[in-house]
């Protein structure tokens, strides 16, 4: 399938790797195409270039967020959260009518430093912010509550543990369910939280998440539900 995915962090880089070595078409999406290859700094989080990493893995090719938007039959959302709806604006209402769009972003403030706070939270969510944006779209929330290794790679962390889809739309989440299984989900791993409203749950998980991560200093985890 040809997938698109918006973002050229390690979540960008980590979902179109995987998905490639699965046998997908993919491109990634940026901004400015000749911008992100002439960077020779570590972004942000430390990751190499994206020219860099370009090398490694030439079968997926960085394009536009329109040129993405356009070519993806699935497009997945990996950008900053506060810079999401910019995102998938470029990447265009149009190019995404009738699409599925899975969002694995977070609403994330830094302005106040490390933990972050949410931009959006209680009565609304990054995931229905998109929903509403690109309204011909087919939001589906996954694979934000988890370090990108563990999006890509389940058994990155041993034993039982989940991964959450939210959505208005019940076959896109069926296709975003197909994909996490084609990654290595387990099908009782991937529970279904409802509408795209179920977004604000998985979203605001992040405060605990980075409380786990401060208490065991490391990301290196996930959520497991455990019922009777
Ligand atoms: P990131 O640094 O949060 O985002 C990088 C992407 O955001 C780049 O593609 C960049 O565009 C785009 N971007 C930044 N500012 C922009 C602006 N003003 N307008 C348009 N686009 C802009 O990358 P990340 O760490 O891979 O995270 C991606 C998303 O996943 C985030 O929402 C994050 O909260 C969420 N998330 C991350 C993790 C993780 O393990 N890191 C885990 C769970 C959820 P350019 O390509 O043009 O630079």
């Amino acid at each position: 399938m040809k997938i698109a995915v918006l973002g050229t962090g390690m979540v960008g880089r980590a979902i179109a790797h995987r998905l490639s070595t699965l046998g997908h078409d993919v491109v990634i999406g940026t901004r400015d195409v000749e911008q992100t290859l002439a960077r020779t700094e570590p972004d942000w989080l430390g990751n190499e270039p994206f020219a860099q990493w370009q090398q490694t893995h030439p079968a997926v090719r960085l394009v536009s967020f329109a040129d993405a938007g356009a070519y993806g039959e699935i497009v997945v959302n990996a950008t900053r959260g506060a810079a999401s709806l910019a995102a998938v604006e470029a990447a265009g209402a149009a190019n995404l009518a009738g699409k599925v769009l899975l969002d694995a972003a977070l609403p994330l403030d830094m302005s106040q430093g490390m933990p972050p706070l949410l931009s959006v939270v209680n009565t609304d969510s990054l995931g229905e912010q998109i929903q509403r944006a690109v309204p011909e779209a087919r939001v589906v929330k996954s694979l934000n509550t988890m370090l990108a290794d563990v999006m890509v790679d389940p058994a990155h962390v041993p034993g039982h543990h989940n991964v959450f889809v939210a959505g208005d739309d019940a076959e896109a989440k069926a296709t975003v369910t197909g994909l996490l299984r084609e990654i290595g989900w387990p099908e009782d791993a991937i529970l279904d939280l409802g509408g795209i409203r179920g977004a604000r749950g998985t979203e605001m998980y992040s405060a605990l998440l980075f409380a786990v991560s401060d208490a065991l200093g490391t990301y290196d985890f996930n959520v497991a539900i455990v019922r009777k």
